[in-house]
């Protein structure tokens, strides 16, 4: 079956589609651009098990095109782009591949940069940049403690996230203090359970839930949390409720249930659909869209591309995200528009696209 780029629904005046494959490594990748105006496209390389051809092009339609938002909404001086690979990562990661990898990103000349996402490690990434200079993520400079660090974007997310949901507190009940405030946490991940860190130090009270019980239950005992299934984190009641496992969070039956005035976390894709976001609104519950607020692993991610990275300098930019929130929430005011849809808008000028 041939597959109409154009016509695919996730296509979006999209610069650039590329079709990568090696022979010898069995590599069969994507990398679609979506918008260099503000840059060259970052965004990470995900590797996925993909049922067809069609899928996985749908995937990085999307995914590049909400790189582009990301990025302008955190000021980069970058564009929108994502590679994925066809295959499973359990089964099928090597040197290798990654090396192949590498080749396809370096033909592409710098219109594309990669980074770390699912189902690819910040070890893949030190073999493809041994083919490529278009990578970043691998390793940044020495941070203030003057230790190496990893490359791992989800400290950055967490402090991003934490910084947002002080700016929404701060909105909705005029202070941003964590005393006596409760958040509920859904996924306490990479970075799920450094935000909970954070809070736990600034005061507030923890309900956490995660399908790896595991992982909750370190959550609990590091930090007083209580523990809740997973299937009912979102109805928990609390003022602050952190979508930090997968998307979609915020759908039909949840957002009925919902018990919190604030919806503030790290995940992509909090909402299931677009409608969402303006049911969210009519129940008078403030939403921080979420590119927005867990866009501080691509600041982090996008510093690390200089050598002299400064770690005062990206700190403070991911705290930033607090004021971008709040600039996004005066204008939701005033319009009337639900958040996420001033931040499209927003975005959307600063790319050029009005
Ligand atoms: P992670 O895989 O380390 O953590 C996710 C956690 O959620 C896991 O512990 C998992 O067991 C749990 N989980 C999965 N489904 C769940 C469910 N239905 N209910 C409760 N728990 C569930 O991932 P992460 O890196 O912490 O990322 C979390 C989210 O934030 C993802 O949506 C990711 O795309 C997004 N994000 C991450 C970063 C980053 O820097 N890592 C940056 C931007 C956005």
């Amino acid at each position: 079956m041939v597959v109409n780029v154009f016509d695919n629904v996730a296509f979006d005046g999209h610069e650039l589609l590329s079709y990568g494959h090696d022979e010898r490594t069995g590599l069969r990748a994507i990398i679609a651009v979506h918008n260099t105006f503000r840059g060259p496209g970052l965004g990470g390389l995900r590797m996925w098990p993909y049922g067809s051809w069609g899928e996985a092009v749908t995937d990085a339609l999307r995914l590049s095109r909400g790189m582009t938002y990301k990025n302008a909404m955190a000021d980069l001086p970058l564009g929108g782009g994502k590679a994925v690979i066809i295959g499973d990562p359990a089964r099928q990661r090597s040197p290798a591949l990654m090396h192949a990898m590498g080749r396809f990103i370096d033909r592409l000349n710098g219109v594309y940069i990669t980074a770390e996402d699912s189902g690819v490690s910040v070890e893949d990434l030190r073999h493809l940049a041994e083919c490529t200079a278009y990578v970043t993520g691998v390793k940044g400079g020495l941070d203030a403690d003057g230790r190496e660090r990893s490359g791992d974007p989800s400290p950055a997310t967490a402090l991003g996230v934490f910084a947002g949901i002080r700016a929404c507190l701060l909105e909705e009940r005029g202070s941003d203090l964590l005393n006596g405030i409760t958040v509920s946490i859904q996924g306490v991940g990479s970075v799920g359970f450094r935000l909970a860190e954070h809070l736990h130090a600034a005061g507030a009270a923890l309900v956490v839930a995660d399908v790896d019980r595991a992982r909750a239950e370190r959550a609990a005992s590091a930090f007083g949390a209580r523990m809740v299934a997973p299937g009912r984190i979102h109805a928990v009641p609390a003022d602050v409720f952190a979508p930090c496992a997968m998307g979609a969070a915020i759908n039909d039956s949840t957002l009925r249930e919902l018990n919190a005035p604030i919806v503030a976390g790290a995940a992509n894709n909090q909402l299931a659909r677009p409608e969402h976001g303006v049911m969210l609104q009519e129940r008078g519950i403030r939403y921080a869209p979420d590119y927005v607020i867990n866009a501080g692993g691509v600041i982090d991610v996008s510093a690390q591309r200089d050598p002299h990275y400064d770690a005062d300098a990206v700190r403070s930019r991911v705290l930033g995200i607090a004021d971008t929130l709040r600039d996004i929430f005066r204008r939701a005011r005033a319009s009337g528009q639900p958040p996420e849809e001033v931040a499209d808008r927003m975005a959307e000028e600063r790319f050029g696209r009005r």
